[in-house]
């Protein structure tokens, strides 16, 4: 895929899965910022695979404070996310792009998540098309960002962690269209839908 020309249309008719980071593709170690700790859930890799022989780009968006907070670098982001898809490699899976948000809540950027900035960003950069597209994370602000951008969203609640989901859900959370029990689940439910 080129890049658009500049000032030009791009057909947004790619279908994408966005996914989580920290919780959704690895377990969620707060402010990892050494890519040899990176682990990757079972399934994850499978559930990628079928979605990316299904036709779906899998761009992943993530909420990386640790950067501006000073925890770590820019470069060992980049590093994890590079270590993430060596892991996925021999499962025959993949991450098409990494998107993150380097800011802290105070600055109130509007690309940290629930914000949609680097959604709309992918989505102009890769021509997706939002309508046939769907996310899948594991707090309430990932389904708060595919809510507002019309997206299928799947919710897999962190283990232990179900009820309080669901009762957020219930007094005026934001709604996931899904809730499953695992990524390979999620991946299952977004190619059998409709
Ligand atoms: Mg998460
Ligand atoms: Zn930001």
């Amino acid at each position: 895929m080129g890049p658009s020309p500049t000032g030009g249309s791009k057909r947004l008719d790619r279908r994408a899965v966005f996914v989580d980071r920290d919780g959704t593709l690895n377990p969620d170690l707060h402010y990892l910022s050494d890519a040899a700790r990176v682990e990757v859930f079972r399934g994850v890799g499978e559930g990628l695979r079928l979605l990316r022989a299904h036709g779906f780009l899998i761009v992943c968006v993530t909420n990386q404070s640790g950067i501006e907070r000073g925890f770590y670098t820019a470069a060992d982001v980049d590093a994890i996310h590079a270590r993430i898809n060596v892991l996925l490699a021999p499962l025959g899976a993949g991450v098409d792009r990494f998107y993150y948000c380097p800011h802290a809540p105070g600055t109130n950027c509007r690309c940290r998540k629930p914000g949609v900035e680097l959604f709309e960003r992918a989505k102009s950069e890769l021509g997706i098309d939002l309508r046939a597209s769907a996310i899948i994370g594991d707090r309430s602000l990932d389904v708060e960002a595919g809510e507002t951008l019309g997206l299928l969203t799947v919710l897999v609640p962190p283990p232990g962690h179900e009820a309080d989901v669901l009762r957020e859900a219930s007094s005026g959370g934001p709604r996931p269209d899904v809730v499953a029990s695992s990524f390979r689940a999620a991946a299952l439910h977004i190619l059998h839908r409709g």
